[in-house]
């Protein structure tokens, strides 16, 4: 699969040390407890990847991981987390608002929604800041299992027809990374995203 030799590659904290590579990368980014960890690790089929961003010291900062064929995944910091103090919030806003509006070798956004809230303000914010480049976004409702098939019927369709309205360059999916549900759909859009 697109992310079997998923390995951590390199972790970067300001714009002037992103990786020269040459390649292209997909980017993770999500509220905090959203399950990003877990979609990436799910998708990696590997539970100690997106662990290495967790690391205290390194969770503000964009965790690359290589995936071969110089394609890269890079998982970005979490956002709504209460207790980080201000210049690190200021910081942190900085650093991902440039990363998402200029950086080049980014061929597409995920975002980790949480199937039982998704599109909060801080969620609709970040598909602001990248909805201008008119690249790719993929939403992955995750936690879906959380929900009854009724409940995660309807939320996607009510998701859909908010994007479709405001940021018709979205797309969305149910997944859980407890049950692997979602699996396919997300790694094929993303390997379109590299090969396109
Ligand atoms: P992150 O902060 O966005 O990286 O979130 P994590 O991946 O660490 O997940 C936050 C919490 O949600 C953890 O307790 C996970 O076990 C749980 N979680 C993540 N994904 C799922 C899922 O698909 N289903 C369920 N039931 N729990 C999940």
């Amino acid at each position: 699969g697109l992310f079997s030799q998923a390995a951590f590659y390199t972790t970067v904290n300001h714009m002037k040390d992103l990786p020269l590579h040459g390649g292209k990368e997909v980017a993770f980014v999500g509220r905090s407890n959203a399950g990003k960890s877990s979609a990436i690790n799910t998708l990696a089929n590997h539970t100690r990847l997106a662990f290495t961003s967790k690391t205290p010291g390194r969770t503000q900062h964009l965790n690359y991981f290589s995936l071969g064929n110089n394609n890269y995944l890079v998982d970005l910091p979490g956002y709504g987390y209460a207790k980080v103090p201000p210049d690190v919030q200021a910081h942190w806003e900085h650093l991902l608002s440039e990363y998402l509006q200029t950086r080049e070798e980014l061929c597409g956004l995920v975002v980790i929604m949480d199937a039982r809230h998704p599109l909060t303000e801080r969620d609709q914010g970040m598909l602001g800041w990248f909805a201008p480049t008119g690249k790719p976004i993929h939403i992955l409702l995750t936690k879906s299992d959380k929900l009854s098939r009724q409940q995660s019927t309807q939320t996607l369709r009510d998701v859909k027809e908010f994007l479709a309205e405001h940021f018709p360059q979205c797309t969305a999916q149910l997944f859980s990374s407890l049950k692997k549900a979602g699996m396919d759909e997300a790694e094929a859009m993303i390997a379109g995203w590299f090969s396109a």
